[in-house]
């Protein structure tokens, strides 16, 4: 049977690509040309979500919030159409509370929703490694592991639903400080007679090493700042890590700092921008010149 996949941008069209490899795809977007892409890789284009739930066991989604989740799946005419055994996974980065409350909601239907957020970007799906953290009942996991196999070879179970959202939001909490001291670090040290790019190479191998100085660093030294993943989506997530943090007691000193820095960088960049275009504002508070002037452009307000 078909596999259904709502929310094609830059994470859930590269995971739609992956999953096409290995099953019938229907797709669904609002962006017309995003269904368009997919149907030209060979899924099946569908404007109206409600149709997926017609044809579709297994229908993922990758949308950028929980409140973007909650409209597709209860104001699109989806839910009127899902039928008892559907299963929902959700691969959003979204609030763990919501989606437990989808959850209970669409139990009393007997669907069934589950959260299986990601972590590597589209590159990392692209070569079927990215990190699928589920948040499941063994049961619901035990259904949907062979398709998420067939994803990548990095699929864990976190724990019940919601669980994967948790671990998720601890994850980019710690790769956004990752890489916000990385660029503090590159910074220090051109501007003290260490060439940043050397920078980059020695520490990638000392014990500052984070996947920040591994995999993006480079990029940034050529100036390749076009959005993959943005500044906006990352906020979103770190306001989502504190709010956690509040609501159970956890203390998030670094946690708090990193979501307040990145909140001046989004005022100054902007949401659509890069993640990575952060090293700019870095650049002009440190008065260094670690991206190159000829970088892919960016908007500083
Ligand atoms: P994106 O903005 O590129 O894509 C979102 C897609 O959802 C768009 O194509 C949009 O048209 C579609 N959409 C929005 N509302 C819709 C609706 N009502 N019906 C149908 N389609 C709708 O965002 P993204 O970067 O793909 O991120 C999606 C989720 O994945 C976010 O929660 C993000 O935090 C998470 N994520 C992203 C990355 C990344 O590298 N981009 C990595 C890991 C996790």
């Amino acid at each position: 049977m078909s596999i259904g996949y709502i929310g094609l941008g830059n994470m859930g069209g590269a995971l739609a690509e992956r999953l096409q490899l290995s099953h019938p795809l229907l797709v669904n977007d609002r962006d017309e040309a995003a269904m368009k892409r997919l149907a030209a890789a060979g899924a099946t284009a569908c404007p109206d979500a409600g149709d997926l739930a017609a044809n579709c066991e297994t229908i993922f989604l990758c949308l950028p919030t929980s409140a973007h989740v909650r409209s597709v799946i209860f104001d699109s005419g989806l839910h009127e159409r899902l039928r008892p055994g559907t299963l929902l996974v959700d691969q959003s980065t979204g609030d763990p509370t919501v989606t437990r409350e989808m959850a209970a909601q669409l139990a009393s239907q007997d669907v069934s929703l589950i959260d299986a957020p990601v972590s590597g970007g589209w590159r990392g799906a692209q070569a079927g490694t990215i990190a699928i953290m589920v948040g499941a009942s063994q049961d619901d996991f035990d259904r949907i592991s062979p398709i998420l196999d067939d994803v990548s070879s990095n699929v864990f179970h976190a724990g019940d639903v919601g669980a994967g959202q948790v671990i998720k939001l601890v994850n980019n909490m710690i790769s956004g400080a990752q890489r916000l001291l990385s660029l503090e670090g590159m910074a220090l040290a051109a501007k003290n007679g260490v060439d940043p790019a050397k920078a980059v190479e020695i520490l990638a191998s000392g014990g500052g090493r984070n996947v920040f100085l591994e995999k993006f660093a480079g990029r940034v030294l050529e100036g390749k700042l076009a959005p993959g993943f943005t500044l906006g989506l990352l906020l979103k997530d770190l306001r989502l890590a504190c709010d956690l943090g509040a609501a159970s007691g956890t203390p998030l000193f670094l946690g708090n700092l990193t979501r307040d820095l990145y909140q001046t960088h989004l005022n100054e960049l902007g949401p659509q921008a890069e993640v990575d275009a952060s090293a700019l504002v870095i650049d002009r508070i440190a008065g260094t010149h670690v991206v190159p002037a000829d970088h892919d452009h960016v908007d500083l307000r």
